[in-house]
């Protein structure tokens, strides 16, 4: 620096560069994958959160991809799994300074278009007691339809992560055969009351479910643990799921007169020739009280009393059967049924006029979250309901 009458001064500076300060940490956002299905293309992205704002690059630490699948340094995972199995891997992503790490799974499924099949995807921890009746239930309906083997391709990036309950993401990028079903355990509403509820989020071009989500009340399943009662209310959960009382007003399909009034009807063909096997007349008695969720969505108790698709759960130790009537609606939705699956089950005597149990176990809602349809191109179509 040169001032005015020749003198000179010098001094040193420092500059010290910092990093930008508290930002959010880079972090991995991606929470699960979802199921492979063998012989099919996979393409799920994982994601992160935070950071600096620099390129994330995506590396395997450890374990084992399924053999056929790639990790890009992008983080999108690509190919064609060829073998059924699971695979359990830890990835790492990291920028310039910041870096997470976070292990996965994935189950990759058999390719089976001999059989209806409903993949099960744990989206909360289910516990070792809880899982059997799961599975049981999951075995009944898979027993009970016999069609609609298709396969249906999830688009990597198709659902937003707030459809399918918040679990949108979980499903992106890969096909299903025929039916993934995210089972999650939440609070709902604290003991009694709603014991689950359920629904599609994603349907085929046909109309029927191709993902749902099947939500359990945390609160109400402890003293449950062990019942048929239990196994019970998760198959009436995943009924719902696959479209009892959530897809007949869905799109095109049109099987219900009468909602929202005191007389809601089910118009169905094979449910009415069942309806009328079990010596009703006229057409299929709606719920037709509790509230959207359950109203126009069940059979109405006060007729059908303990069947299974009724809006109300028996007390303990009193069965839930399931009619060959459930299994008529199905039918009707275009399912291709086999009724040798149902239990046997008549109309309660004169029970017709009877009003609900004064105090039933508890009950629970036919979702409604919004549904899309997975159109062939690849695109979305809100249902409207
Ligand atoms: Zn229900």
């Amino acid at each position: 620096m040169r001032s005015g009458d020749g003198q000179t001064a010098v001094r040193e500076f420092t500059i010290t560069v910092i990093a930008p300060v508290n930002g959010p940490a880079l972090s991995i956002r991606t929470s699960l994958l979802p199921p492979a299905l063998a012989g099919s293309s996979y393409s799920p992205a994982l994601a992160t959160s935070g950071g600096n704002g620099s390129q994330v690059t995506w590396t395997m630490l450890g374990g084992a991809l399924p053999p056929g699948i790639a990790l890009g340094t992008g983080g999108l995972l690509s190919g064609v799994p060829t073998a059924a199995g699971t695979y359990s891997f830890t990835v790492r992503a990291a920028n310039s300074g910041q870096s997470d790490q976070k292990a996965f799974t994935i189950r990759v499924v058999p390719d089976d278009l001999s059989r209806f099949n409903i993949t099960r995807v744990d989206v909360a921890t289910v516990s070792s007691a809880i899982s059997p009746h799961v599975q049981a239930a999951i075995a009944g309906w898979e027993s009970a339809i016999r069609g609609d083997l298709v396969h249906e391709e999830i688009p990597s990036g198709f659902f937003s992560p707030t459809f399918c309950d918040g679990f949108g993401d979980v499903v992106n990028g890969t096909w299903v055969d025929d039916v993934i079903i995210m089972v999650n355990i939440a609070s709902i509403d604290g003991r009694g009351k709603i014991l689950g509820q359920a629904a599609p989020c994603g349907i085929s071009d046909n109309a029927l479910t191709v993902v749902g989500t099947l939500t359990l009340d945390a609160d109400d399943l402890q003293p449950l643990v062990g019942t048929q009662t239990l196994t019970d209310i998760i198959f009436h959960e995943i009924g719902h799921v696959l479209g009892f009382g959530t897809l007949w007003s869905a799109g095109a399909t049109d099987l219900v007169t009468g909602e929202g009034t005191s007389d809601p009807r089910f118009t169905g063909p094979q449910a009415l020739r069942e309806w009328q096997a079990l010596g009703g007349i006229g057409s299929v008695p709606l719920e037709n009280t509790g509230g959207s969720g359950t109203a126009d969505a069940h059979w109405r108790e006060a007729t059908f009393r303990t069947e299974i698709m009724t809006g109300f759960v028996s007390p303990v130790g009193t069965p839930n059967p399931f009619g060959r009537i459930t299994i008529a609606a199905m039918a009707d939705l275009g399912y291709v049924v086999d009724y040798d699956a149902a239990d046997s089950y008549a109309l309660p005597g004169g029970a017709a006029l009877q009003a609900p149990p004064a105090d039933p176990l508890g009950w629970d809602v036919a979702d409604p979250n919004p549904i899309v349809m997975l159109m062939p191109d690849g695109t979305a179509r809100l249902i409207p309901r």
